[in-house]
């Protein structure tokens, strides 16, 4: 039985395609929408669209920017000889925010998991390959601590250690299975400070 109009019920629908939204919250999300201004509306669903529509992949790091390259690799006062592999582009931000790191990025975009069928072809591993034919010193690998994060880590180091180039791990300290993202600044800085070489 359809208790709001088809309308109404689409959107909930929508909505609750979206991660960590349930029903529930689906249909309080609906009910704020269809309450706000109408302007406040086309802001919203503007912003989707154009971001949607104007987002791409920076193309040295692989993070999502609406630049060819992104700032961070555009700048010439980041050390380009240190990169820092991320799992995703939330990951590159919580390092950001601490406002300590000088060096640039390379966006795996996931993680290596046999579970859930992902290989090291499926994330964004030549391109880092690729990168280390440049004039780079370091490449600090900076996945979670949850097993894909430790498989990953472990992968490209195995692939970089014959280059020659000095690979580190940010130090445990990162709760295991923790979202970089989730885990405050200091107890990053703290993991990056110590790093380890592998
Ligand atoms: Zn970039």
């Amino acid at each position: 039985m359809d208790y709001y109009s088809s309308q109404i019920t689409k959107l909930i629908e929508e909505l609750s395609k979206l991660p960590g939204v349930g029903s529930k919250s689906a249909q309080r999300l609906a009910f704020h929408i269809i309450n706000m201004p109408q302007e406040q509306v086309e802001r919203l669903a503007g912003a989707m669209t154009s971001a949607k529509a104007n987002i791409c992949y920076c193309k040295e790091c692989f993070t999502l920017t609406d630049q060819e390259i992104c700032p961070i690799c555009g700048s010439k006062r980041r050390d380009h000889g240190m990169i820092m592999v991320v799992e995703n582009t939330r990951d590159l931000a919580a390092y950001e925010k601490t406002g300590k790191y000088e060096g640039v990025y390379h966006v795996l975009h996931g993680a290596i998991s046999p579970m859930l069928g992902i290989g090291p072809g499926d994330i964004r591993l030549k391109e880092l390959m690729q990168r280390l034919q440049g004039e780079v010193r370091e490449v600090i690998i900076a996945t979670n601590s949850s097993l894909e994060g430790e498989t990953t880590a472990m992968y490209i180091s195995k692939l970089v250690k014959p280059t020659g180039i000095r690979v580190s791990r940010i130090a445990s300290g990162v709760p295991v299975g923790g979202d970089l993202e989730y885990i405050d600044e200091v107890t990053l800085l703290r993991a990056l400070e110590g790093r380890v070489e592998l």
